[in-house]
């Protein structure tokens, strides 16, 4: 049986996780962490019985304690709780599904202690990347891809040699505001921007899809996977999600992973991968699809886009800051404190403000994201 812990259980692709799980019946789960559900983490810690369970929030997990007291379970909290749901001997593979940057040590200690990682947390590989890929390197653990998109490059270089990529295409479906200039965006309300057109995602990834700044976090997530300079990596937008993303390699082969928008394949692949197993669920139809079309991306009204190709270019410590700066700037937006432009506007400012340093190590790169707090906490946009 294959043991898998997932961080981020009670989220989108956490529960998603579990509907695989569930699905094939050949997985067992050591471990879950959520952020404050316990509701929802309760139930699966009766369904799937993990020997651990981590809930960040200290009361909850008092809480959870009393409403577990009938299972085998321990439950733990905060980031010691997390690293240890991390750690836990027993699962081989670490699902990392936890939102932001919070990622990070949960992931370096996962790695550590001898895990794979399937790793959809992408502000961890955006902002620690360079400390997380050679340690993989070293370690001999692998980073599995759940993004659809990242999966889809993976599946497309089966096989293949990643020194003859000549290009990646990184597919975008350019969000519920695609074709708007900033002027028609100005007054864009949380529950306009939680609509997507094609994807059923959270909350936080369902906003930066909505001003690209998704896409600009999966430049940077591809740059780090594949070992492939950010000029080489291209934007399309193919507004259907059908095409999930390319590669064209040098003699101008270009191989595509097309499929329905469903999270449980990428999920399911990186979880029994090199296996491909039976998926319930839609498929793709071309005779009622009839068209497949494709668009250039606007980073002048999609500013997001723009500032985190300058963030990965710069590289060092400003593609934290770029994070660290939406994060922040996105809750804002949810607790309708600033407008939406003022994400963008947000990430501009503590940008301009960084001085950038190379190479942080982890604790440069969580002070930086401090500082960027500070500095967006004290200004008004
Ligand atoms: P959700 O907001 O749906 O879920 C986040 C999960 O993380 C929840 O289980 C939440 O718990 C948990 N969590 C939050 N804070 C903490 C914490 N401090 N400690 C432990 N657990 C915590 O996010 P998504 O599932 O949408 O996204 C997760 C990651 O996957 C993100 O990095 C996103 O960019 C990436 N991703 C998501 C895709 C999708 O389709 N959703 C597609 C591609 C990538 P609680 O419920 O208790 O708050
Ligand atoms: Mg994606």
């Amino acid at each position: 049986m294959k043991k898998i812990a997932i961080l981020g259980s009670t989220g989108s692709i956490g529960t998603q996780t579990l509907e695989v799980v569930r699905n094939n019946g050949d997985i067992q789960v050591t471990a879950l962490a959520a952020g404050s559900n316990i509701s929802l983490l309760e139930q699966q810690i009766r369904e799937f019985k993990p020997a651990l369970a981590c809930v960040w929030d200290e009361k909850k997990a008092l809480e959870l304690r009393g409403r577990t007291a009938d299972l085998d379970v321990k439950v733990v909290s905060g980031m010691e709780g997390l690293l240890e749901a991390a750690t836990q001997p027993g699962a081989e593979t670490v699902v990392t599904a936890v939102v932001g940057m919070i990622g990070i040590q949960p992931t370096i200690a996962a790695m550590e202690a001898g895990k794979d990682i399937a790793l959809a947390n992408k502000e961890t590989l955006v902002t620690a990347g360079h400390i997380i890929m050679p340690l993989a390197k070293k370690l001999g653990v692998r980073i599995l891809p759940v993004d659809s998109e990242h999966s889809a490059i993976f599946q497309c270089l089966n096989g293949e040699e990643k020194r003859q990529i000549h290009k990646i295409l990184l597919t975008a479906s350019g969000g519920p505001f695609r074709g708007r200039t900033r002027e028609e965006m100005k007054d864009i309300q949380v529950e306009d921007a939680l609509k997507h057109p094609n994807w059923s995602m959270g909350r936080k990834i369902t906003i930066d899809s909505s001003t690209m700044v998704n896409k600009g976090l999966e430049i940077m997530e591809a740059k780090w996977l594949f070992d492939v300079p950010l000029d080489q990596i291209q934007v399309v937008i193919q507004p259907q999600s059908v095409i999930h993303s390319m590669v064209e390699f040098e003699d101008g082969a270009v191989m595509a992973q097309l499929g329905t928008p469903d999270m449980k394949l990428p999920i399911q692949y990186a979880l029994y991968y090199p296996e491909r197993r039976f998926l319930p669920g839609e498929r793709l139809d071309f005779w009622s699809m009839g068209q497949i079309t494709f668009e250039r991306p606007d980073p002048e009204n999609f500013r997001g886009l723009a500032l985190a190709c300058e963030a990965g270019r710069i590289g060092g410590s400003m593609p934290v800051v770029f994070n660290a700066a939406n994060e922040y700037a996105v809750n804002e937006f949810l607790n309708r404190r600033i407008p939406y432009l003022g994400i963008t506007d947000m990430i501009e400012e503590a940008m301009r403000a960084h001085q950038v340093m190379d190479d942080p190590d982890v604790e440069q790169i969580l002070e930086a994201e401090r500082q960027t707090r500070r500095l967006l906490a004290g200004i008004s946009i």
